[in-house]
């Protein structure tokens, strides 16, 4: 009998780190080995003499990786991508002022400063600035990326910018899981009321009818929206298929994480005011903890998450850049070196964080680890040991891209 073709072999690798749950050790290492793969995903990793005596790989493009590391490509599953203008005056004045002293300079600031610049700008002004921005993140070895709305706070703008989300996913190589966040903030010209009623009725079904997003998101937090108004709001969107997802416990416990617990949420994220018995309740509904150290550091929060509580209490926790105006953040590496150094995890939960909890707090097992059968979504590292990967700070280690079994040519994504 013939032997299946493959397309690809990457071969030389000094080390591979499947993140395969049935590793013997945390992040599967593994040496001496290459990958083969076939169409969009990973047909066998093995010594290269077994990968020739199961397949044909006369027709294979062979890639010589040696000396470098072969990791899962890194899901990023919190961002909000999509978004006009930028805040760099704003940022830039707080590293000396208040809040109110940057206000009173006539800076415009927050959430509503960025839903000011995102109504100025069109469809293909967003779907522009959010492609340079994932051009970035490629090159830094993410693959898949999670993309809310929120700075419409109108039908017709949320529902843009979830077409953005649609456009970008088919433009350019990185995946894009779409999520609805109307409930990211209120619009100053409706009554709250109005706005929820709206959001529950018009926006959410729009959404889902129309097949733009796969998750409904509530900014759960003091100013924003109550658990109450969260649980109305997210429930409203499991009736419409959205599964939900939560940003809580960021400034302020309000209850969130009951809610996110009871509605068994796919994630819920921030989590830095959550209690020990709340982390418990969200392990134990099966919820994954999202954590963004990124986002703390542009911040300079009062109060970072508790990651070891989380990590030692039988949550699955996730790394996430956060990505957005507040937080401009690209690199899941810089997020893995931040997540080690000030927030105590091990390199190897830092990766885990970063690939498969990551495409579980996204609801998608074909990615996340390196397994046959899985995705070929990988990095290559030109490091000489994994730990290098949170050693050498604010780098890129990154020498080279798999999306989908293509090696990405830069040159191809920039036309
Ligand atoms: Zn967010």
């Amino acid at each position: 009998m013939a032997k299946p073709g493959v397309d690809l072999i990457l071969r030389g690798a000094d080390l591979v780190l499947t993140c395969a749950p049935s590793a013997e050790d945390a992040v599967g290492r593994r040496g001496g080995v290459a990958v083969a793969v076939q169409a969009e995903k990973i047909a066998a990793i093995a010594p290269l003499p077994e990968l020739e005596a199961a397949f044909d790989l006369t027709g294979a493009r062979q890639v010589d990786v040696s000396g470098q590391i072969l990791a899962p490509g890194f899901v990023d599953c919190h961002t909000h991508l999509v978004f006009g203008g930028s805040r760099a005056q704003e940022y830039a004045a707080r590293m000396t002022r208040s809040a109110r002293e940057v206000a009173d300079l006539g800076i415009p600031t927050g959430i509503q400063a960025t839903v000011q610049m995102t109504l100025q700008s069109g469809f293909e002004a967003l779907q522009q600035s959010a492609q340079l921005r994932l051009e970035a993140m490629l090159r830094c070895g993410t693959t898949t990326v999670e993309s809310k709305s929120g700075y419409g706070l109108n039908l017709e703008k949320e529902i843009e910018m979830l077409r953005v989300n649609r456009a970008l996913g088919v433009g350019q190589p990185v995946d894009i899981v779409s999520t609805f966040l109307g409930a990211h903030d209120f619009p100053p010209e409706v009554s709250r009321e109005r706005y929820l009623k709206i959001l529950i009725a018009e926006m959410i079904p729009a959404a889902a009818e129309a097949g733009l997003a796969q998750f409904c998101d509530v900014y759960c937090d003091e100013g924003y929206y109550t658990a109450d108004e969260s649980r109305r709001i997210l429930e409203a969107g499991l009736e419409h298929g959205l599964r939900p997802k939560i940003h809580v416990d960021a400034y302020a416990n309000i209850g969130g994480c009951v809610a996110a617990a009871d509605l068994a949420a796919v994630s819920a994220d921030h989590l830095n005011y959550t209690t020990l018995p709340e982390i418990k309740r969200l392990a134990g509904a099966g919820v994954v903890g999202v954590v963004m150290p990124g986002l703390d550091f542009a911040v300079r929060h009062p109060r970072p998450f508790d990651a070891r509580s989380m990590l030692d209490n039988g949550l699955t926790v996730a790394l996430a850049t956060d990505l957005c105006p507040a937080c401009w953040m690209e690199s899941m590496q810089l997020v893995m070196q931040l997540a080690c150094r000030l927030y105590r995890f091990s390199p190897e939960e830092a990766l885990l964080s970063a690939t498969r909890h990551a495409a579980r707090a996204v609801g998608l097992d074909d990615r996340g680890s390196l397994e046959p059968g899985k995705l070929a979504d990988i990095q290559v590292w030109d490091l000489p040991s994994f730990e290098d990967v949170i050693y050498r700070l604010g780098g890129n280690a990154v020498s080279m891209v798999i999306k989908r079994g293509k090696v990405i040519d830069f040159a191809e994504v920039t036309k």
